[in-house]
């Protein structure tokens, strides 16, 4: 996976590969990248994790938020930070096992998730997955064929929106009310939930142009 030191001289880094390479801005499918914990389900206390499926429960109207977008035309993909496999916390078993459950939680909705995609790095690991960098979402838009420009990412954390925001994306922040938003990236949509988010995005569907 990563770059051979004096690798590539035409795209150098892997970063900046990525960078320039899968930007789709013409045809392409339109998606919602979803963060997980505090976005679908409820949050672990900081510096813990969602160390089993039974201890996902998904937050009210998350569901159908996603669904909401899913029927809207937008592809799902959840991308997550999930550092405590690093930590030897949570292993893939346990992630797979949570996948099931959100499957499950939308196969009544009608909706599926199309790919989950993880940071599985820690803090200092320097990758170009973990979140506030973009590499789930530019990896899954060469991938998938997206266009970023009228896809969004959704998030309860600013490293959500900054992950969002560097792939070209719209950004929806969702959580507790009153989240002071000084940093210079500003989501498109602040609100409390993804139900909540959903409906504000739908609505701008058919009357928005590309930024
Ligand atoms: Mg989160
Ligand atoms: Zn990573």
């Amino acid at each position: 996976m990563a770059p051979s030191a004096g690798g590539n001289r035409r795209f150098g880094s892997a970063r900046e590969h990525l960078a320039e390479e899968p930007c789709v801005s013409g045809p392409g499918a339109t998606a919602v990248f979803l963060d997980r914990d505090g976005t679908l389900n409820v949050k672990p206390p900081e510096g813990d994790y969602v160390r089993s499926a039974e201890a996902f429960k998904w937050l009210p109207g998350a569901a159908q938020g996603a669904a909401a977008l899913s029927h809207a035309g937008f592809a799902l993909f959840v991308v997550s930070n999930q550092r405590g496999v690093a930590r030897g916390l949570v292993d893939e078993a346990t992630l797979a096992a949570i996948e099931v459950s959100i499957q499950a939680g939308l196969d009544p909705l009608s909706a599926r998730v199309e790919a989950f995609r993880y940071c599985r790095h820690d803090l200092g690991d320097g990758c170009d997955c973990r979140k506030p960098a973009p590499g789930m979402i530019l990896n899954l838009a060469h991938e998938h064929r997206l266009n970023l420009k009228r896809s969004w990412m959704i998030g309860d954390a600013r490293s959500d929106v900054a992950a969002g925001s560097a792939a070209g994306c719209r950004t929806a922040l969702v959580g507790e009310p009153g989240q002071s938003f000084d940093d210079a990236i500003v989501p498109d949509v602040v609100t409390t939930s993804l139900l909540l988010a959903s409906e504000q995005i739908v609505s701008r569907l058919g009357t928005d142009t590309v930024r």
